[in-house]
């Protein structure tokens, strides 16, 4: 991410604080810094180790909190893939996923066709639909080459 639209980012953080009424702690700014520096769908262990090389006092607990809390603020998003481990992405907007099942790599997709698909009436279940991605499953490149070579 260039350092313009981090900068928007993290002014955009400061601001959805403000509005929900929550304390800038010190933690969070370090590990949002971080998160927008890993473009590659880091789970909490990644971000983990990447605070830790900046701050080797921070304790794991402390980055899945923050981690929780930003995405409850709604500045990182949370890709949910059954089984994994939960995936952070600095990507609020609208995209989908290509995911390896060999090697969890997480590849960022945009397809308007598949931004217009219509979202299901799922009032009955009482459950009310904030956002979607499509997941497409798969094998990626490197995987694939790695299998073609004998
Ligand atoms: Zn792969
Ligand atoms: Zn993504």
């Amino acid at each position: 991410m260039n350092r313009q639209t981090k900068q928007a980012r993290i002014d955009e953080y400061r601001r959805l604080c403000r509005e929900q009424g929550l304390p800038l702690t010190e933690q969070r700014m370090v590990v949002l810094d971080v998160v927008l520096d890993l473009d590659d769908h880091p789970t909490a262990d990644q971000v983990l180790e990447a605070v830790a090389r900046r701050d080797p006092g921070v304790s794991r607990a402390t980055v899945y909190r923050a981690l929780e809390s930003l995405a409850r603020v709604g500045v990182i998003t949370k890709a949910c893939h059954p089984g994994k481990a939960v995936r952070y992405d600095s990507r609020t907007e609208t995209h989908h996923h290509l995911v390896c099942l060999r090697c969890d790599e997480v590849i960022d997709i945009t397809d308007e066709r598949l931004d217009a698909l219509p979202v299901p009436d799922t009032s009955a279940l009482g459950f009310e639909v904030s956002d979607f991605r499509v997941q497409l499953r798969g094998t990626c490149r490197r995987c694939r080459e790695l299998e073609e070579t004998p």
